[in-house]
């Protein structure tokens, strides 16, 4: 084993200072953790399914530009002629592909909280980063704060997720408008919930040369494929392609998405059938006594628990065989709150009621 001495030696101070992002083991539980879709296809779109990615070559590379899935992502998600997308293996990797262009004294900017690839990606790079606070009841943007960051720090970039993670809720759009005007660097919208959001901002591409539009598949129903992109100008794209590795996105991955997308109807069932259970487990929270449930357009709710309860809580559905996210760790505007995604009817039903059986021990 290397001396710590060498460890410290060899690598930036940065990434000496970061904690790997930890993911839960759900094993034996049922899993509303991580914004996944609860539901998998009929037994006869698998099988074309399978056939369709009978014919892939996995002795060759797969196509660099992944021209077929990019024509598709553009038609499915009308994204105007004029903007190029650039793919990425989920949106994460294009946020930090976007980070990677910066100069080393570039400073990123975010509301908080938010989510945490944001800062721990610009962390990684060795950019300085700003969470500004959001509005304590509402979620909402701080105007009047954002814009003071904008003019102090000038990001580079600044990263807008639209609805937002962990909250659920929709930034004022009029807010948002106001920010990509006041900012000189550019500014992201991340989609990443628009299934469940019926709100974007790609048909605003074109009034605003600094926006760019990311989203990602992963919300979709589609985690395990990992396919996120990003739509803006060309000129942006094009200085983002030069750092990309080559071939970023599996040939499975390319074919698999590229057969998802021209079966979008399938997944138009499953979002309408998230979002009736959305609202359906938003009504029964907002029963519980002590339960604070806030508004979601995603398919996720934030709620906040009794003061200094959360992690209780949390641990008491958890040995109930459900697992959510407990956010009260990270503190601030996130105290005393846990985040459950929407799964199946039955699987909400059991989250619903080792909570309740929670708030009582
Ligand atoms: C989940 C999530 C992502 C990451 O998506 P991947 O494509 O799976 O990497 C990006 N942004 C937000 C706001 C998310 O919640």
């Amino acid at each position: 084993m290397p001396k710590a001495s060498l460890i410290n030696k060899l690598f930036r101070k940065e990434v000496l200072a970061l904690s790997a992002y930890k993911v839960a083991d759900a094993s034996g539980l049922i899993k509303l953790d991580a914004m996944e879709n609860p539901y998998s296809w009929p037994e006869e779109i698998k099988n074309l399914w399978l056939e369709s990615i009978k014919e892939c070559q996995l002795n060759r590379y797969p196509d660099p530009e992944a021209k077929q899935l990019a024509n598709t992502i553009k038609r499915v998600n009308n994204i105007p002629e004029q903007f190029e997308i650039l793919l990425g293996n989920g949106s994460d990797e294009i946020i930090q592909l976007l980070l990677m262009a910066l100069p080393p004294n570039a400073h990123v900017l975010a509301p908080d909280p938010g989510f945490v690839m944001y800062k721990q990606l610009s962390q990684s790079l060795g950019l300085t980063y700003h969470g500004i606070p959001l509005l304590t009841d509402s979620f909402d943007l701080d105007l009047p704060a954002m814009i003071a960051a904008i003019e102090k720090h000038q990001p580079s970039v600044i990263f807008l997720a639209y609805p937002n993670n962990p909250t659920g809720n929709l930034f004022n759009t009029k807010a948002i408008r106001e920010i990509i005007t006041k900012a000189a660097g550019l500014v992201i919208l991340d989609e990443a919930y628009a299934p469940f959001a019926d709100a974007s901002f790609i048909s605003e591409l074109p009034n605003h040369a600094n926006l760019l539009v990311m989203r990602t598949v992963s919300k979709l129903g589609l985690a395990g494929l990992r396919l996120g992109y990003i739509a803006g100008d060309p000129a942006i794209i094009e200085q983002l392609n030069k750092i990309r590795l080559p071939y970023n996105i599996n040939i499975l991955t390319q074919a698999s998405t590229d057969f998802a997308l021209n079966h979008h109807s399938l997944f138009d069932q499953q979002t309408a059938e998230i979002k009736v259970e959305r609202a359906n487990v938003h009504d029964q929270l907002k029963q519980l006594e002590g339960i604070t449930a806030f508004p979601s357009a995603a398919n996720f709710i934030l709620f906040r628990t009794p003061a200094n309860q959360a992690d209780n809580i949390f641990a008491a559905i958890k040995k109930q065989g459900v697992l959510i996210k407990n956010l009260n760790p990270q503190g601030g505007l996130l105290k005393d709150c846990l985040r459950v995604t929407i799964g199946k009817p039955e699987e909400n039903s059991a989250f619903l009621s080792a909570l309740r059986n929670g708030l009582l021990s």
